[in-house]
C-alpha cells in the first residue's frame, strides 16, 4: 500500500492522458504489478448493495422490546384489523418530517419500493385522479429517467413494458429544461423518477428552483406524475443538512395538485427488513391510494407502526436518531474520498462525487472502461455494482459509471476495497489509453 501511494504521488504530476507512450507503458507495468500483487492477497470484500451496517442496525435493538402496551396515542388496538392509512402518530410524526400534513400522508408496511409497484400497478389498471383513462389502455407510456439513478427504478418500469428516456441528473438535481422540453410535447411521457435528496447513486440534492419548475412546467400528459422518492431525506452526513423542496405545496400553488406522489421509509433509519414505509400526495391522492390498497389489505402492521412511534418518541427523536447513524457512516465516506483523492486525484483518469448525505459514491472512469474496471476488481475478490446498473436496461452508453456504496462494510474492509479498487482504476486506464492513443 505505500509503495503505491509513492507511485501516485509522483505520477500526479503529468495527466496520464498527456503522457509519452513510453511512460505510459511503464506506468501500466507498475499497475500490472499491483494487480498481481492484489489478486494474491484472495480478497473477499463487497461494495456492491447500499445496506446498513450492523452497527447501524444496533441502533434500533430497543425495536425488539417495543410496543409497551398496544393501544396508540388515539386508544386505537394496533393489534386488530382496520386503520389502511397507518397509525395517525406516525402520520404525524413523519408528516412534520416531510412537510405534508397528516391527511396527506399513509403509513404503510415495511417498503416504499413496493408501494411504487403499487402505484404503479394501479395507475396501469385505473389511471390516477386526474386521467382520462386507465394507463394500461393507452398506446405508449414513457417515464423520464435521470441518471445515474436507482437501478431498481429502472427494473420496475422494464417489467410494465415502459419506455425510458433518460436526462443528465445534474448536482441541483434533473436537467430540468430537458425534461421541461420532454414533457411539453409527449403525451406518452406520464411520469418521472426523481430522488430529490441525496440521490442515488450521485447524491445530489434537488434545488427548490428546479424542484418549483417540475412542479409548475406544461406537460402533454394531463395526469403526469413526479415519482419523489424521498428514500435518503434524512441521511445526513455533515452538519450541512440539506432540506428537500415542499413539492407537495409547489405542485399545489401551480395547479398541480395531483402531480407528486412522495415515499419515503425507514429502513435505513431502523430496520432495513423491518421498518415502516410512508406515501404523501394530494387528500385525492391519498384516498385514491387507500382505496386500492383496501382491495387487498384489511390494514397495515400497526403494531410496527406503534413501536416505531414509541421508539422515536417525535419527529426530533428521528432527527437525533440519525446522527448515530451518521457517526457510524461518515468516516466510511471521508475514507472513500481520501483514497480517491491520493489515488486518482490529479491523473485526469476519473471524476467523484462527495456526497453530503445518502448512501453511495459515484464514480465516473475514463469512457469505455467501467466494466473493465469491475471485472479487474471481480477477478481479485471485490465485488462492485456491475458497471451500467444505475442506467435503464443496464446500459451506460459510455461505459463509465460505478457506484460505490461504503456503508455496509466495516471501516477497515472499506479501507481495502477503496484501495483496490483504485489499483483496478489506473489499470484499466492505462490500458484503456494505450489502446486508445
Ligand atoms: N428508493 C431508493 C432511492 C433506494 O436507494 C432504496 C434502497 O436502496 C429504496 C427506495 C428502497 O426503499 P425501501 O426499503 O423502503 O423499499
Amino acid at each position: 500500500m505505500t509503495e503505491q501511494t509513492a507511485t501516485s504521488a509522483t505520477a500526479t504530476t503529468t495527466l496520464l492522458a498527456e503522457r509519452s507512450r513510453a511512460a505510459l507503458e511503464a506506468f501500466a507495468q507498475e499497475q500490472q504489478a499491483a494487480y498481481d500483487d492484489l489478486r494474491a492477497r484472495g480478497l473477499s470484500l463487497d461494495l456492491t448493495r447500499g445496506k446498513p451496517a450492523a452497527a447501524q442496525l444496533d441502533l434500533s435493538d430497543e425495536l425488539l422490546t417495543l410496543p409497551r402496551g398496544s393501544k396508540d396515542a388515539h386508544g386505537v388496538d394496533t393489534r386488530n384489523y382496520g386503520g389502511l392509512e397507518g397509525i395517525r402518530e406516525l402520520r404525524e410524526m413523519f408528516a412534520e418530517l416531510l412537510w405534508v400534513d397528516p391527511e396527506e400522508i399513509v403509513a404503510g408496511g415495511n417498503s416504499s419500493l413496493v408501494m411504487m409497484r403499487e402505484v404503479l400497478v394501479d395507475l396501469w389498471l385505473h389511471g390516477a385522479v386526474d386521467s382520462e383513462r386507465p394507463w394500461g389502455q393507452e398506446e405508449k407510456v414513457t417515464f423520464i429517467c435521470p441518471v445515474p439513478g436507482y437501478d431498481r427504478h429502472f427494473t420496475l418500469l422494464s417489467w410494465f413494458g415502459i419506455d425510458m428516456v433518460t436526462v443528465p441528473m445534474n448536482d441541483d438535481g434533473p436537467d430540468v429544461e430537458a425534461v421541461a422540453r420532454l414533457v411539453a410535447d409527449d403525451p406518452s411521457i406520464k411520469g418521472m423518477w426523481l430522488v430529490p435528496t441525496y440521490a442515488n447513486p450521485t447524491g445530489a440534492v434537488t434545488t427548490q428552483e428546479v424542484a418549483a419548475r417540475l412542479a409548475a412546467m406544461p406537460t402533454a400528459a394531463p395526469d403526469f406524475k413526479i415519482f419523489w422518492d424521498n428514500a435518503y431525506a434524512f441521511h445526513h452526513l455533515t452538519e450541512n443538512e440539506a432540506k428537500s423542496a415542499d413539492i407537495l405545496s409547489l405542485a399545489a400553488a401551480a395547479g398541480h395538485p395531483h402531480r407528486p406522489i412522495m415515499f419515503a421509509s425507514t429502513s435505513k433509519i431502523t430496520l432495513a427488513g423491518a421498518g415502516v414505509a410512508f406515501l404523501a400526495g394530494s387528500r385525492d391522492t391519498v384516498r385514491w391510494y387507500v382505496g386500492h390498497l383496501g382491495k387487498g389489505a384489511i390494514g397495515p402492521d400497526k403494531v410496527n407502526q406503534l413501536r416505531h412511534s414509541q421508539f422515536f418518541g417525535s419527529a426530533q427523536g428521528v432527527r437525533d436518531h440519525m446522527l448515530k447513524h451518521r457517526a457510524i457512516i461518515a468516516p466510511k465516506f471521508a475514507e472513500v474520498e481520501r483514497i480517491l483523492s491520493e489515488r486518482l486525484g490529479g491523473l485526469g483518469v476519473a471524476t467523484w462525487t462527495t456526497p453530503t448525505g445518502g448512501y453511495f459514491v459515484s464514480l465516473d472512469v475514463l469512457d469505455g472502461s467501467a466494466s473493465r474496471v469491475v471485472g479487474l476488481a471481480k477477478a481479485a475478490g471485490i465485488a462492485l455494482t456491475p458497471a451500467g446498473s444505475s442506467f435503464p436496461h443496464g446500459d451506460d452508453p459510455r461505459d463509465r459509471n460505478i457506484r460505490l456504496a461504503p456503508t455496509f462494510p466495516p471501516l477497515e474492509q472499506v479501507t481495502e476495497a477503496m484501495e483496490a479498487v483504485a489499483t483496478c482504476v489506473l489499470l484499466a486506464s492505462a490500458e484503456r489509453l494505450l489502446t486508445t492513443a
